[in-house]
């Protein structure tokens, strides 16, 4: 790694969530020292901080982020199972309703989904990773209740960071530059990236986005009787015909979260009675009808920017020297996808893999490794823009013809997928992550979804698990 005027070999990781964790963890071992700047203070416990507002809403870990946390951080799906997270797998334990009837309830145990609260995943993530950079020749200290609030640096290269303090005693700065070799942008969805672009005269990277224009309202419910709460969670989607959704899954402490979501025009309300009425408006009747069965635990959080958008870093000249972006400062997904947190835990395993096969932080060294984490979330973007464009409007909106054709392919291929084994698992291979989207045209998968008949899905949630 080149030494840089005072910042030596040394990191500043901007936020301290979960991509900002697993970015300190990819680090670890080529740099001698890694600045955590936090805006929030940790809660003590696992209540839900500021800097996260997501947090409230039901948040799921794919297979395929599983596997890359475990690469970074071994041990931690035992953990966060230890921690109550609700192993699901798929499509077993999640009853999914389709626009053509339900989904078979296949007994596959290929993909198994974890279920748990952000504040304990993240704290479980956090701890983990302070303790395993702490054993490397890393130093590693986190700031917290402190800001990010510019670069510094020139058009060419990025060389610290400004920060603002939130609690700084009478008469102590507020405001100070932090110098380091290496600055790596984990702030989240509000990234302000572009602005801090700006002003080191860069331009903007190119950004994509597709938006669907959904919004999310969540409340956590128990169930009055635990004898008698479901034995799997129930995802019923919208569709275009009747754009609502909800997902109803259990969650850590016998807790469960019921989200509801709405493209524009169907938002959900955060009136708790006016949640339940929603909830009676999806494609389907049952989850509503759990609820009489439930009661509810919190009020109801919305969240409205669920914007697919990308900013394109990894591009000929995008980035400075010295800068690299992880997370959602670089790609947000709709949440209905359940693929953020995975995408974090997939694109910083990219930069540990870069760094570790190619010498370290040498010039050079944070481009390859910016582009190996956008070919990480690749496959994922594909995904969800693929499948978002019929509700989407705006001026990124227009979709070729090859996009066009993979939204009509992927919906056909949905629908098989509820009755057939063998098209069922290369959807949820590679909507889990695990499989690259070459999976879906397999001359197999393209036959039975192109050439078969469409067949309905069950008319009732299933209750029998098939090939147990
Ligand atoms: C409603 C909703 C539901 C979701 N559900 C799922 C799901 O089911 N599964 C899934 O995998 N993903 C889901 N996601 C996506 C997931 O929340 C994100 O992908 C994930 O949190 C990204 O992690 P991150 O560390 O990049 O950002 P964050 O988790 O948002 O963390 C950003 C951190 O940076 C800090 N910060 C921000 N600005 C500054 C600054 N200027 N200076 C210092 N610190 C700063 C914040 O305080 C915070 O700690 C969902 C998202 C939403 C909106």
């Amino acid at each position: 790694m080149a030494e840089h005027s005072n910042g030596g070999r040394t990191a500043i990781v901007i936020g301290g969530g979960l991509a900002g964790m697993l970015a300190v963890t990819a680090l670890a071992g080529h740099v001698e020292a890694i600045t955590v700047v936090e805006r929030d203070r940790y809660p003590q416990g696992h209540a839900f901080r500021k800097g996260v507002p997501q947090a409230r809403h039901l948040h799921i870990l794919l297979s395929g982020g599983q596997r890359a946390l475990e690469e970074l951080l071994p041990g931690t799906v035992a953990a966060l199972t230890e921690a109550g997270a609700r192993s699901l797998y798929l499509p077993r334990d999640i009853l999914t309703r389709t626009p053509t009837g339900w989904q078979r309830r296949f007994d596959e145990r290929r993909h198994r989904m974890l279920s748990i609260t952000r504040p304990v995943l993240d704290a479980v993530v956090r701890e983990r990773a302070l303790r395993a950079v702490a054993g490397s020749t890393t130093r590693v200290e986190v700031l917290e209740a402190t800001e990010a609030i510019g670069l510094i640096g020139d058009a060419g290269r990025v060389s610290g960071v400004r920060v603002r303090s939130r609690d700084a005693g009478p008469g102590e700065p507020t405001e100070r530059t932090l110098p380091a070799a290496l600055v790596v942008d984990a702030s989240g969805r509000a990234s302000r990236a572009p602005q801090w672009y700006a002003a080191l005269g860069r331009t903007s990277p190119h950004e994509e986005t597709v938006d669907a224009g959904l919004a999310y309202a969540t409340r956590m419910y128990r169930p009055k009787d635990p004898d008698t709460a479901p034995d799997a969670g129930v995802n019923v989607p919208g569709w275009p015909e009747c754009p609502r959704g909800a997902a109803y899954i259990p969650v850590e402490d016998g807790n469960w979260l019921l989200t509801l979501s709405g493209v524009r025009g169907h938002h959900p309300p955060t009136d708790e009675a006016e949640f339940t009425a929603f909830s009676a408006t999806i494609g389907d009747p049952y989850i509503h009808e759990l609820l009489a069965q439930a009661e509810p635990l919190s009020p109801v959080h919305g969240f409205r920017d669920t914007c697919n958008r990308r900013r394109h870093f990894e591009r000929p000249g995008a980035l400075p020297e010295g800068f690299l972006v992880l997370g959602d400062a670089a790609c947000t997904f709709n949440p209905v996808y359940g693929q953020g947190m995975s995408v974090a835990a997939l694109g910083a395993l990219a930069v540990r893999d870069t760094l570790a096969g190619g010498g370290g932080l040498r010039p050079g060294a944070t481009a390859e490794a910016q582009r190996a984490a956008a070919r990480a979330v690749e496959p994922a973007w594909l995904a969800a823009v693929g499948a978002d464009r019929p509700y989407a409007d705006g001026q990124d909106a227009a979709a070729g013809l090859g996009e066009r054709l993979s939204t009509w392919y992927l919906d056909r291929l949905f629908a098989r997928a509820a009755v057939d084994r063998v098209v069922g698992d290369a959807f949820r291979d590679v909507f889990c992550l695990t499989a690259p989207p070459t999976r879906l045209v397999a001359p197999r998968i393209l036959l039975r979804t192109v050439l078969l008949p469409r067949r309905p899905g069950l008319p009732a949630p299933p209750t029998a698990v098939e090939g147990a």
